[in-house]
C-alpha cells in the first residue's frame, strides 16, 4: 500500500533505513507516522508527515517552526515538532486504524495487535501459517 488516500491525522507505519530515515524499499523495520498537513489542489498532492516530541522520528525529518498557506493541517498541529514531507506514491506498511498497532496476517489476515513485519517485503505472516496450521 502507500499514501495515495492518506487523509489528515491518519496514521500509517512507514519503512524505515538503516540509519532511521524513511524509506522507498519495504523491509522490515517500521515506524509510525501520522499525516499532519496535505497540499491544498491548486499546490499539488504531496502530503507531510509528523511526529510529537516524544515520538520516534526519522533524523532527516526538520524541526517545524511554522505553517504554510499551502496545506491544509490536522487541527493539532503544533504538537508535532518534526515534519517531512512526502509524495503520495511512498510505499507504506499498514495503516494504523483507531490506534491499534499492530499487522495482519499476509495470509490469513487476522490482525496481531503489537506485532512487527516477519517477512522482507516488510508484511507479516502469522505463526499458524507459516507452520500450515
Ligand atoms: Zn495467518
Amino acid at each position: 500500500m502507500n499514501l495515495s488516500k492518506a487523509e489528515l491525522g491518519d496514521q500509517f507505519r512507514i519503512f524505515i533505513d538503516a540509519g532511521g530515515n524513511i524509506s522507498s524499499y519495504p523491509s522490515m523495520n517500521t515506524m509510525m507516522a501520522t499525516v499532519i498537513a496535505t497540499k491544498k489542489a491548486p499546490y499539488g498532492t504531496g502530503i507531510m508527515l509528523g511526529w510529537k516530541a516524544n515520538e520516534p522520528h526519522p533524523p532527516e525529518a526538520t524541526a517545524r517552526t511554522q505553517t504554510s498557506s499551502e496545506n491544509n493541517y490536522v487541527a493539532n498541529q503544533s504538537e508535532y515538532k518534526f515534519g517531512k514531507t512526502v509524495k503520495r506514491d511512498l510505499p507504506v506498511a499498514v495503516q494504523i486504524f483507531n490506534g491499534l498497532d499492530g499487522f495482519p496476517c499476509k495470509k490469513c489476515t487476522n490482525f496481531f495487535p503489537l506485532s512487527a513485519p516477519n517477512q522482507k517485503d516488510g508484511t507479516l505472516i502469522c505463526w499458524s501459517c507459516r507452520n500450515g496450521k
